[in-house]
């Protein structure tokens, strides 16, 4: 089927999980950190197809409580979550030269983690997919505002059937369906990440504000889905160069 990104921006979200399952296969990647927006989103795929193909970062410093949400799906669900791992010398690297919770540093060096224990390993691993699947929510924040249901920008269709959903949608989905939840939600956490840079948010504050909460203005963004452009970019350069050997592509 031909990729229509304005009738598709028209669809809802299960018509597009649907639409993007029949026309890659396999070569889809559902990518998904278990909160609940990429739980409803597998839980919609796992109706459709049981031969659909999740895959989840494992920083190295995810919260055990992740790790159980992982063995949650693979019961729940009877579908492997392939969990993708940094390359172990560019973190041996990285930490030697910065420490192993350089993030707390500086946003650069925040950034530099992120790239080699997310952005890197994802990138290498979606070569071998022709489109991926997030969770991502327009309401989420100003960097997704103006996020496409699929955005061909970068060459791999990337697809956000739940783009225009709210918050309350993705509960009630949830309760509906009985869909399995992270266990930090009821620590008080509103978005979930890596342990040491993930904190529980209280009411008055954004569904983000617990991720890098020491950051004072930077994105709370890991570089997946946003570039900051500009000089922050030069200097990540920099410091990946150092770990790598290598620019960012
Ligand atoms: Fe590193 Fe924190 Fe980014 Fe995880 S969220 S990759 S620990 S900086």
């Amino acid at each position: 089927m031909p990729l229509d990104a304005a009738i598709l921006e028209r669809a809802t979200a299960q018509e597009v999980i649907d639409w993007a399952i029949r026309t890659y296969g396999r070569k889809l990647a559902f990518t998904t950190s278990f909160q609940s927006e990429g739980m409803v989103v597998i839980d919609m795929a796992a109706r459709r197809s049981s031969d659909i193909r999740v895959l989840t970062l494992d920083t190295g410093r995810l919260p055990e409580e992740t790790y159980r949400m992982i063995e949650t799906v693979r019961s729940r669900y009877s579908i492997a979550v392939e969990c993708v791992a940094p390359d172990a010398v560019e973190v041996e690297r990285m930490t030697t030269l910065h420490g192993p919770n350089l993030f707390y540093d500086s946003v650069a060096k925040r950034r530099l983690c992120c790239e080699i224990r997310k952005v890197r390993p994802l990138e290498r691993r979606l070569a071998a997919f022709d489109a991926w699947v997030t969770g991502l929510r327009r309401g989420q924040g100003a960097t997704r505002e103006s996020l496409a249901k699929v955005d061909q920008s970068n060459g791999r269709p990337k697809i956000s059937p739940l783009a225009d959903w709210s918050k309350d949608q993705v509960e009630d989905y949830t309760r509906r369906h009985d869909v399995p939840r992270h266990p930090l939600y009821e620590s008080g956490y509103t978005s979930i990440g890596c342990e040491p840079c993930t904190r529980a948010t209280d009411i008055s504050e954004h569904e983000r504000a617990g991720r890098w909460w020491w950051e004072e203005d930077a994105a709370k963004e890991c570089g997946l889905h946003f570039n900051a452009g500009g000089k922050m970019e030069r200097t990540i350069d920099v410091l990946l160069r150092e770990v790598t050997g290598a620019a960012r592509a």
